[in-house]
């Protein structure tokens, strides 16, 4: 599948990841349709992308949220004619214990600090994927969808919801690369390890440091790395139904 001219939606494109993946993907003369929560962060990433040399449009959308999913996607099919691809991103963290015990007493992550990873991280990505996947068909679209999974999928301390989101998003991942395949439809995954982003960036300083010590090449990724294996992923028709694994050789 070529770049140039392909339509692509990407959630939570207005900053990290997901405007990183934008203008790469820009540059190469894609057109993008960028999906996040802040028309002013949204806005600024869009022109990012034309300055890139690639179209960009903006939409103000929860992921998680059915009605508003379903009216941009239907959105973008009327501004552009087609849907090539969907970068499923958008995402948030919410970390905590299950349990801890403070002073002799118990603490519980609570249900809506559970829930809300849930709804964003998994739920977003049921509901962005089966719309555009629809809407794809309707249109007689071929493309891929893209899963950004994470190395917190193999399970990682302090994060029950967000683990547990990024691993349904990878199992999904080949659930869905099976049964698209039949309309021409990939669904490929990236489970990146830590990247130099405005959520790593929020994490404990020293909680980063002990992380970025334990990955064998010794440094957090770029953002332009997972980029390059989005466009590759684009390009490459025969892959579908796996996770790219990008984390510098760090094992949870
Ligand atoms: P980020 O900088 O926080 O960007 C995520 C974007 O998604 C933000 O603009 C955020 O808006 C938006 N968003 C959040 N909830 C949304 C919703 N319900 N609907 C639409 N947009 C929403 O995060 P990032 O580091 O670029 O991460 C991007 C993806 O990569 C996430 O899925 C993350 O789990 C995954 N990942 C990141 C890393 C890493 O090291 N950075 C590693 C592994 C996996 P707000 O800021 O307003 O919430």
């Amino acid at each position: 599948m070529q770049l140039k001219d392909s339509v692509i939606i990407i959630t939570g494109g207005g900053q990290g990841l997901g405007r990183s993946m934008a203008e790469f993907l820009a540059a190469r003369g894609a057109r993008l349709a960028l999906v996040d929560l802040d028309q002013q962060r949204l806005d600024e990433a869009a022109a990012a992308c034309k300055a890139a040399g690639g179209d960009a449009r903006s939409y103000v959308c929860n992921v998680a949220n059915e009605e508003q999913v379903g009216d941009m996607v239907n959105q973008v099919a009327s501004d552009f004619g087609a849907i090539n691809g969907l970068i499923n991103n958008a995402g948030i963290l919410r970390d905590g214990l299950l349990l801890k015990s403070k002073d002799g007493q118990i603490q519980k992550l609570s249900l809506s600090q559970w829930q809300s990873v849930i709804d964003v991280n998994l739920t977003g990505v049921f509901l962005c994927t089966r719309d555009v996947g629809a809407k794809m068909i309707e249109l007689g679209n071929q493309g891929l969808i893209i899963n950004i999974s994470s190395i917190s999928r193999a399970g990682n301390i302090g994060q029950s919801n967000y683990s547990a989101a990024k691993a349904g998003v990878a199992a999904l991942t080949v659930v869905w690369a099976r049964e698209l395949a039949r309309f021409g439809i990939r669904v490929a995954g990236i489970a990146p390890g830590f990247i130099e982003t405005e959520m790593t960036a929020s994490m404990k300083p020293e909680a980063l440091e002990k992380m970025t010590a334990g990955i064998p090449l010794k440094r957090m990724g770029k953002p332009d790395e997972i980029a390059h294996s989005a466009a590759y992923l684009f390009e490459n028709e025969f892959y579908t139904g796996r996770v790219l694994e990008l984390d510098g050789g760090l094992r949870l």
